[in-house]
C-alpha cells in the first residue's frame, strides 16, 4: 500500500493527513501555526510515522512558485511573524531527502480537490474561492492549476463601493479591496459583532453580497469558467450564497450567457476538506511524474 502525505498550511492551522492511494485518510492532525521551527517539528512528529510515497503542500500565501527563482518554495510577504522570507519548501525537503513532492496555494489545492473528488467535477475549469479570514482563489484550467508569473491574488482586486458603506476596510496594503471590505472581519469591523453571531436580516448581509458578487463577475468576465465554488466560514450563512447569486445575476445584467445562477454559483462539494483533498490528489501526481 502506497501513501501520500497531505499539508493544508494555513495561517491559523496547519491541516497534516496521510491516505491511502485511493486517498481514503487514514490519519489526520491539526497544528496551530505558530513559529516556523515549531510548527515544523509537530509536522515532522506526525509524518515521520509513515512511509510516504510523496507529499503535497497548499500553503498560505504568498509564495514563491516559479522554480527557477531562488525563492521557490519559500513563503513571501506574509505578515504571520517569522514567516517571511521563510524557505518552507526547503526545509520540509531537508527533512525527507528525495520525496517527490508538490507545492502550491492552499486555495489553489482547494480548486484542485474540488474539480477532481468535489462540487466541480467533470469540469474542465473552476475557479474557487475562500471567504474566511482572508480572500483567496485558485484556478483550475483543463485540468491543471493555473499560474503564470506567480499565483493568483483574487482577494485583493478593487471594487466598486457599495453606496451605504463607509468602512474603511481591513487590508493592510490596500484597505478597501475585495479582503479589506468582504473577509471575515470586515464584518466584526463594521458591527462589533462576529459573522456566526450576525443576524440574517442584518443589512450587512446585502453589502456583502454586492461585493462578493463583484467578484465572482470579475472572475467570469476575466476567465470564463465553468464553475464558481466558493468555501470558508463567512459562507457558511446559506442565506448570503443566494444574495450573492441574485446580486450576479442582477449585476451582470444579461451581457454574458452563465448557466443558472445556482448551477454557476456553489457552495464547496468537499466541505472543509478541498484543500487537503487537493494536497493529497497533488502529492499522487508528484508521485507519479516521478
Ligand atoms: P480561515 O480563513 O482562518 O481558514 P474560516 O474559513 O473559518 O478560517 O474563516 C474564519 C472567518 O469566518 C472569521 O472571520 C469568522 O468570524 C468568520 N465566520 C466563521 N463562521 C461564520 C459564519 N457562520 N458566518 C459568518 N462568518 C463566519
Ligand atoms: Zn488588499
Amino acid at each position: 500500500m502506497k501513501y501520500y502525505g497531505g499539508i493544508e498550511a494555513g495561517g491559523t492551522k496547519f491541516v497534516c493527513a496521510v491516505s491511502d492511494e485511493n486517498f481514503e485518510i487514514v490519519a489526520e492532525t491539526s497544528i496551530p501555526t505558530t513559529t516556523p521551527e515549531e510548527t515544523l517539528e509537530h509536522v515532522f512528529a506526525f509524518f515521520d510515522q509513515y512511509e510516504l510515497v510523496a507529499m503535497g503542500v497548499g500553503s498560505f500565501g504568498p509564495i514563491g512558485i516559479d522554480p527557477t527563482k531562488d525563492t521557490y518554495g519559500y513563503v513571501l510577504a506574509t505578515p504571520k511573524k517569522g514567516w517571511a522570507q521563510y524557505d518552507f519548501l526547503g526545509n520540509l525537503k531537508e527533512h525527507y531527502p528525495g520525496l517527490p513532492f508538490a507545492w502550491t496555494t492552499d486555495v489553489n489545492a482547494a480548486a484542485y480537490g474540488e474539480i477532481k473528488q468535489g462540487a466541480a467535477q467533470g469540469k474542465n475549469s473552476c475557479v474557487y474561492l475562500t471567504v474566511g479570514t482572508g480572500i483567496g482563489g485558485g484556478v483550475v484550467v483543463n485540468g491543471e492549476i493555473f499560474s503564470g508569473i506567480s499565483h493568483p491574488e483574487m482577494g485583493h482586486i478593487h471594487v466598486k463601493r457599495h453606496p451605504d458603506d463607509t468602512f474603511v476596510g481591513t487590508c493592510p496594503y490596500h484597505n478597501d479591496c475585495l479582503e479589506g471590505l468582504a473577509a471575515g472581519p470586515s464584518l466584526e469591523g463594521r458591527t462589533g459583532i462576529k459573522g456566526q453571531d450576525l443576524p440574517e436580516n442584518h443589512p450587512i448581509w446585502d453589502i456583502q453580497a454586492y461585493y462578493i458578487a463583484q467578484a465572482l463577475m470579475s472572475y467570469t468576465l476575466i476567465l470564463a469558467p465553468e464553475i464558481i465554488i466558493l468555501g470558508g466560514g463567512v459562507m457558511n450563512q446559506d442565506h448570503l450564497l443566494l444574495k450573492i447569486r441574485q446580486q450576479f445575476v442582477d449585476q451582470m445584467n444579461g451581457y454574458m450567457e452563465t448557466p443558472e445562477a445556482s448551477e454557476y454559483i456553489v457552495r464547496w462539494g468537499l466541505p472543509n476538506k478541498s484543500g487537503i483533498t487537493g494536497c493529497l490528489l497533488l502529492a499522487a501526481d508528484a508521485a507519479a511524474k516521478v
